[in-house]
């Protein structure tokens, strides 16, 4: 009975962090719930990929994260850039684009 309260715990923490970043409530609920620890992890890293810095591949113009050191489309080796791109997540424009 303990591990059914510990996994609903879990399960609401990684839903709700899913939820913040955009993500689906549900899925990171049933993840988290499923694998209680490496769910919520999942769930966290999930975040901050989101925040991490990218940049532009030179060779083939693929948006990599800045860590890379190879590009993963064309294999080109990648130098610490000059210039980075925001994380995905300051791209949120409030307002929606209008068409
Ligand atoms: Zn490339």
């Amino acid at each position: 009975m303990a591990y059914v309260i510990i996994a609903v715990c879990f399960g609401l923490s990684g839903g709700i962090i899913g939820k913040i970043k955009g993500s689906s409530f549900l899925l990171w609920f049933l993840i988290s719930g499923a694998i209680p620890v490496f769910g919520l992890i999942a769930a966290c890293a999930y975040r901050f990929e989101r925040e991490e810095l990218r940049r532009e591949c030179p060779g083939c113009g693929r948006v990599t994260k800045i860590y890379d050191a190879l590009c993963t489309r064309c294999g080109t080796e990648l130098e610490f850039p000059d210039v980075a791109i925001a994380p995905e997540s300051w791209e949120r424009v409030p307002a929606a684009p209008s068409r």
